[in-house]
């Protein structure tokens, strides 16, 4: 796989049945590189496919996303049921699916895992906060026999409350996936002042923007934007990446849309995206 740039353009795309073709819609856009989500239901026995297909594409996956099966993002209580490491019925079978996922990546030869745990219990004394800090606590002791980081996706705590989590889990492979949108909208913070806390920590970043939950509509998410035309303020999350040193890549996040318009947005983003960097030097 190809070398990256610094502040490489990338897209964060999933897994579907025909990787020549997952990677060649990517390419057409004006990207070499990505980071892989895997859905719930992929078949993980044989990278094979997806090994060549990178190769003879000449396409770099720096991160393989783990998400799981019975995951719905609908509203924030359905989130806290049912996604990431946190719910009870569905904690060991992730556990295992996430040590999958972690020998499918080092198959692929990338470098670094990452996933969303879920709405982690605000207490650091609760019973269920020390069960989940043990269980990546296992993950990040698994992934580092496969020289792997592995990070944990912004979003469904404060910035302080996840700092705190990486302090407790205390593995030096562990760090962040920065997503300035889930912040947004899971109304946990400002985005820009959530980096001043966990810059050191942001192994890699979404480039995502969102609008704020309404106060009118408990428990509803924000409303996910194409890049540019929410509430983060792209120009000031990249002079803020700056600033706190991250020179990886910038994986453009677009969700929740059909095809088509999804491809369209994820090009004015990357259009973006080279309108501020030219505009920074
Ligand atoms: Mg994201």
């Amino acid at each position: 796989m190809p070398e990256l740039n610094e502040w490489e353009t990338a897209v964060m795309f999933w897994a579907g049945s025909d990787p020549v073709a997952t990677i060649r819609e990517l390419k057409e856009m004006g990207v070499r590189a990505g980071q892989l989500g895997i859905p719930g239901d992929f078949d993980l026995s044989d990278a094979t496919a997806w090994k060549s297909a990178l190769s003879d594409e000449a396409f770099t996956v720096y991160t393989v996303f783990a998400a799981y099966e019975g995951e719905s993002y609908a509203d924030i209580p359905t989130v806290a049921a049912t996604v990431g490491f946190v719910p009870f019925a569905t904690r060991e079978i992730r556990e295992l699916r996430t040590l999958e996922v972690i020998r499918f990546a080092h198959e692929l030869g990338v470098s670094s895992i990452a996933t969303h745990i879920g709405c982690v219990p605000e207490s650091r004394q609760d019973i269920e906060y020390k069960a989940i800090v043990e269980m990546v606590r296992r993950v990040c002791h698994y992934a580092s026999q496969f020289r792997q980081t592995v990070a944990l996706e912004t979003g469904q705590e404060p910035a302080v409350a996840l700092k705190f989590f990486l302090e407790d889990v205390d593995c030096s492979n562990l760090g962040i996936n920065f997503d300035p949108a889930n912040m947004i909208l899971y109304g946990t913070g400002d985005p820009i002042e959530a980096l001043s806390i966990l810059g050191p920590l942001v192994l890699s970043v979404h480039c995502k923007d969102g609008d704020w939950p309404s106060k009118a509509h408990p428990g509803a998410l924000g409303e996910e934007r194409a890049l540019g035309e929410g509430a983060v303020g792209i120009a000031r999350y990249l002079a803020k990446l700056r600033e706190t040193g991250y020179r990886g890549p910038l994986a453009i996040e677009r969700e929740g849309q059909a095809p088509a318009r999804r491809v369209s947005d994820i090009r004015k983003g990357i259009a973006l995206l080279s309108e501020i960097q030219l505009s920074m030097v």
